[in-house]
């Protein structure tokens, strides 16, 4: 039997607002979609501010009542001593941090992580009860040499190694050249490639895994483009940089259902 899967749209926020603009801009937000009834559990809204953030909108998810899930941008592979600057999975659990992500294209671009890397990160996660948002995708120098899936399909395989079939995860298919630029990969090929991500967590985690795991588009997503992307079968919602900082857009793409007409 087929799974429903709860569409996901998380706000990647990237090294943008401070803890007191995070205030501002969760309260906006939630109101928002309060007023338009749109937090009733249809779709799961997912932040990742910065690290200096976190404490801040724990404090203000659980004053307000506010049902959005609080994410971190990254982790430490260790989980705990001497490695200045690290942060460990163990404080964000602490934090409420249900989700966490891993191997964005600007950590393995910026931070040389590499797929072994980001599969140690990926186990640091898990260890720590926090879900990680695996994030794979190609550059544009590899989607002419290789098409669009192999990249992807590639780094998720390493990033699932010793994964097990119970783990919860999220899978965010991020074309490394639509990240930012404006130019979204077309639906078909957000469909294409999310459908042989799927395959791969079937391949590594077994059906069931494949079936409940949402697998997400993420680049220059919009509230105009928003509803293309979730037409498609196998894409269960979406990563957002820059369009997840303006309070009415970020809205608008939560609100997707309206122009989808669920
Ligand atoms: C991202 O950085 O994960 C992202 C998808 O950015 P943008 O929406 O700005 O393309």
């Amino acid at each position: 039997m087929a799974v429903a899967r709860v569409p996901f749209i998380a706000g990647n926020w990237k090294m943008n607002l401070d803890h007191q603009q995070a205030i501002a801009f969760v309260q906006k937000l939630h109101w928002a979609l309060k007023e338009a009834k749109h937090l009733d559990g249809t779709v799961e809204v997912g932040l990742f501010p910065p690290f200096t953030d976190l404490r801040t909108v724990q404090t203000l998810l659980d004053a307000d009542k506010i049902p959005f899930a609080l994410g971190a941008q990254d982790l430490s592979t260790k989980d705990s001593g001497a490695y200045t600057g690290e942060i460990s999975g163990a404080f964000l659990k602490r934090l409420n941090c249900a989700y966490v992500i891993v191997g964005h294209s600007e950590r393995r671009e910026y931070h040389a992580e590499t797929d072994e890397i980001v599969a140690a990160k990926v186990q640091a996660a898990l260890r720590h009860g926090l879900v990680p948002v695996i994030c794979v995708g190609e550059t544009s120098e590899d989607l002419e040499k290789f098409g669009a899936s192999a990249v992807p399909v590639g780094q998720l395989e390493v990033a699932l190694e010793g994964v097990s079939a119970d783990a919860d995860i999220v899978v965010a298919y991020e074309p490394v050249w639509a990240i930012g630029s404006g130019q979204a990969a077309t639906p078909d090929q957000a469909q294409e490639v999310c459908a042989k991500l799927r395959e791969v967590i079937a391949g590594r985690l077994g059906q069931e895994a494949a079936e409940r795991s949402r697998v997400l588009y993420g680049g220059s997503v919009k509230a105009g483009n928003i509803a293309s992307f979730m037409r498609e079968p196998d894409v269960d919602g979406a990563l957002v940089g820059g369009a997840s900082l303006v309070v009415d857009e970020f809205a608008a793409i939560i609100r997707f259902q309206k122009h989808v007409g669920v």
